[in-house]
């Protein structure tokens, strides 16, 4: 799905137990779009869908992707996103692998052409046995979202942008594709983020705009989140990538704290944006 003119901006969007007060929030800021995180299982494929589903559609809101997310995971810190998150973990990889085609179906019942998620660390080593595992996994994913006419976009900053490009070569599955997400590159020490943009410029589906410094301990310690505008990004400088490379998706917001700071620190991305965009 595009927008009408290229870059036009929305928000991440966490479905809580209270979809109108998320919904709430996207028209607080001043958007009219946004992605979708994983909403509770009750409105996934539950009694509450078509409630969730009419709230949208009232609200005038343009879902553009909605986002897997997995019992499980925990983003405390870098090792234990490695062990935690996405398709990684053995023991859990199945039961993701079904709740991501539940995701699917969820996305196709409310119209969405793209669904996401953060994979995990995709080992660097491509003869690691793990790194076929994973690479199967993800086409027997993205064969599923085809048939729903979807795109599956893998969420950016795990992993350098040249290991990410071998990977999406290797897969060989032209819906799969990319949710570019500039402070993660950051934030893990993966890389400086404007120059992974041009690497990955062919599969880009959509991105985050969101910015953070860098750790004292790039792929150590986390780096951290910062407003738009106040980290190592450099938000003019991604903008005038974004339009050097010719994007013409959506750019949504990511703010990953909450109350009224959050409000009030994506209002000033969105006034930021906007001057960038033009
Ligand atoms: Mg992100």
């Amino acid at each position: 799905m595009k927008p009408e003119k290229p870059m036009e901006i929305g928000i991440m969007l966490g479905v809580g137990d209270d979809p109108a007060e998320s919904l709430e929030k996207v028209k607080a800021v001043g958007v009219t779009n946004a992605q979708m995180g994983c909403p509770p299982e009750e409105y996934l494929g539950g009694t509450r869908f078509e409630e969730l589903r009419d709230a949208i559609r009232e609200s005038g809101i343009t879902i553009t992707t909605v986002f897997c997310g997995f019992a499980g995971e925990s983003y405390a810190d870098i090792p234990t996103v490695q062990r935690t998150v996405g398709y990684v973990p053995a023991d859990t990889r199945e039961e993701r692998v079904q709740k991501t085609f539940a995701v699917s179906e969820f996305a196709k019942g409310l119209g969405v052409d793209a669904v996401a998620a953060h994979i995990g660390f995709v080992p660097e080593d491509t003869k690691d046995p793990a790194y076929k595992e994973i690479l199967a996994t993800i086409q027997r994913i993205a064969d599923y979202c085809a048939v729903n006419g979807q795109v599956f976009s893998l969420e950016t900053g795990q992993e350098p942008a040249e290991t990410l490009l071998g990977f999406l070569k290797d897969l060989k599955r032209a819906n799969v594709r990319v949710n570019f997400d500039p402070a993660n590159m950051i934030l893990y020490g993966c890389g400086e983020p404007i120059e992974a943009l041009g690497v990955l410029k062919d599969y880009i589906a959509s991105v985050h705009a969101k910015d953070g410094k860098w750790s004292d301990k790039p792929g150590v310690t986390w780096g951290v989140e910062t407003p738009l505008g106040e980290g190592d990004v450099g938000m003019d400088r991604f903008v005038a990538k974004l339009k050097e490379i010719g994007y013409d998706g959506y750019i949504t917001i990511e703010r990953e704290i909450s109350g009224d700071k959050q409000i009030e620190d994506i209002r000033g991305g969105v006034a930021l944006l906007r001057s960038l965009v033009g």
